[in-house]
């Protein structure tokens, strides 16, 4: 098992990665493309203001379990509460949730178990999602008041009955990479992982390509 640690106020928060040798070994591949690398995230002061952080440092605050499905699906996901969490909590209350809160889990359908670029590739991409959920996480976090006056603008929720302006800001720092063409989620996925990730991806097409041949 691979282990990711963050601590915050002496509270330790972990990245657990539970697979077996061989796609640990993966695991630690993809860990090493993302070594040193760091990603722009709101800082809360400002309406625009943005900062570096570290990805591998941050990440166990956005995802806490990495794993195969077990339950037979056929599925990949990148479950993340943060966002309800923080819209309730934000009009209810506008108080920041507790750090738990913040934390998804990832989990890679078996599918794939035997095509180490298919696994590369949709960890990798489920790995972006979470790295995206940092620029909700890290702004309220660090500056709560900043993040709900700056960051989500919370202003304008308070004196509206209507959820939607700020269901569409913490949207829109989810950067929903699936919505976007292939193109668009490679050039964002290679400045994460580095230029490896194209030669998952053209793995990733051959193995689904011969498992469903009728898609392009
Ligand atoms: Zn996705």
């Amino acid at each position: 098992m691979v282990l990711l640690e963050k601590e915050i106020d002496g509270e330790v928060f972990n990245t657990e990665f539970e697979f077996d040798d061989e796609h640990t070994k993966l695991v630690k591949e993809i860990l090493k493309c993302l070594k040193g690398k760091t990603v722009d995230v709101p800082i809360g002061d400002e309406a625009n203001g943005v900062i570096p952080i570290s990805i591998l440092d941050w990440f166990p605050i956005v995802c806490s379990k990495v794993k195969f499905d077990t339950s037979g699906g056929s599925y990949i996901t990148f479950f993340n509460p943060s966002i309800m969490a923080l819209t309730l909590r934000a009009l209810l209350e506008l108080k920041l949730p507790s750090i738990d809160a913040f934390a998804g889990n990832i989990t890679i359908s078996r599918d794939v178990i035997n095509c180490d670029d298919a696994f590369r590739y949709t960890l990798a991409h489920e790995m972006q999602h979470a790295i995206n959920a940092l620029n909700f996480a890290y702004p309220a976090l660090t500056n709560w008041d900043g993040f709900l006056l700056n960051t989500i603008q919370i202003k304008e929720v308070r004196t509206s009955p209507d959820f939607n302006p700020t269901i569409d800001r913490l949207t829109k720092l989810d950067r929903i990479q699936d919505e976007v063409s292939i193109e668009e989620e490679l050039k964002t996925l290679e400045k994460t992982f580095g230029s490896p990730i194209n030669t998952w991806y053209e793995g990733f097409k051959i193995f689904v390509n011969e498992r469903c041949p009728k898609n392009p």
